[in-house]
């Protein structure tokens, strides 16, 4: 690992400024994602901008008919908390299945986004919920944020301040995981909202999607048998040493029908 100088900000003007003034400056959440790529030189930056003192960054709260949960709130923060656990037991449970102990204690909801690994669990949700990301400067809807494999529309220097999520009628998330790291290979959040059924699928491609043909079936009427018959291309699917492009396909109609059967 090269050597980088570190700073510890103790509010979000500091914490942008001090990533706005250094072109290889990153900001730092709970290490969990980023750490490893700095260990494997897949990254060498000249500072690391610390998160952890910007604690207004980690409440969770109701915020009128949405669920506003800040990025530095941990996977633990979010299995954990009330509000979540009452109004969005599905996020909850989402959360609670990310890696390992070790993992939801330091991972954060905000560096889990702005990372946007192909294979990990809350763009499902973010692009199941229709939920808002909002950072320093302007608000982006989870269509527009994830725009491929790592890459999102956050510009070199926007700090994710919180995911604010609009409270569905009913959610569920399946996943099949890796079985060492726990990251989806697949994993489908299904939403009844008022505005209609979504289903965004986690791990199968570069960037979570929508599946359009499993939201008009699930539209019609919310049951596993309305997704008999509708076929899933594996084109464009992840292929690894997991699981075949093929095999992805067959798990996103799986997924989709255990969680239809969780609803709640
Ligand atoms: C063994 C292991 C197993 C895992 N299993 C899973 C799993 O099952 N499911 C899953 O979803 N994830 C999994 N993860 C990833 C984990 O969820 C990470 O917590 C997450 O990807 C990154 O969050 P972080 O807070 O650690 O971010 P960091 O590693 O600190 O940062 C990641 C990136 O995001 C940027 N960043 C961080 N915070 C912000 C912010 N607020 N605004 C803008 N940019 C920011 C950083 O600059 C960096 O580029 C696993 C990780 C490990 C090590």
């Amino acid at each position: 690992m090269k050597d980088f100088q570190f700073h510890r900000p103790s509010n979000i003007n500091d914490a942008v400024g001090l990533v706005k003034g250094k072109s290889g400056a990153k900001f730092l959440a709970g290490g969990q994602s980023l750490l490893p790529v700095l260990k494997l030189e897949l990254a060498e930056p000249s500072d690391l901008v610390s998160l952890a003192h910007l604690k207004e960054l980690r409440e969770i709260k109701i915020d009128g008919d949405k669920l506003l949960i800040g990025a530095l709130a941990t996977h633990d923060d979010v299995a954990g908390n009330e509000h979540v656990r009452k109004k969005l037991p599905a996020l909850a449970t989402l959360a609670g299945g990310i890696g390992d102990a070790q993992v939801r204690n330091r991972g954060t909801l905000g560096g889990s986004v702005a990372h946007a690994d192909p294979a990990a669990d809350y763009p499902a949700a973010l692009l199941g919920l229709g939920a808002t990301i909002v950072t320093d400067r302007r608000s982006i809807a989870a269509e527009d944020f994830f725009t491929g494999l790592f890459q999102t529309a956050l510009g070199r220097d926007e700090l994710v301040k919180a995911v604010q999520f609009p409270i569905p009628k009913r959610a569920a998330y399946a996943k099949f995981a890796h079985r060492a790291s726990k990251y989806a290979l697949v994993g489908v959040f299904i939403a009844e909202t008022g505005a209609g059924v979504r289903v965004a699928v986690t791990g199968a491609g570069a960037k979570a999607f929508r599946m359009p043909a499993f939201e008009a079936a699930l539209g019609k009427q919310l049951a596993p048998a309305s997704l008999d018959g509708i076929a899933v291309s594996s084109a464009d699917l992840n292929s690894d040493a997991e699981a075949s492009a093929e095999y992805r396909a067959h798990l996103i109609s799986v997924m989709a029908r255990r969680a239809v059967q969780a609803l709640a």
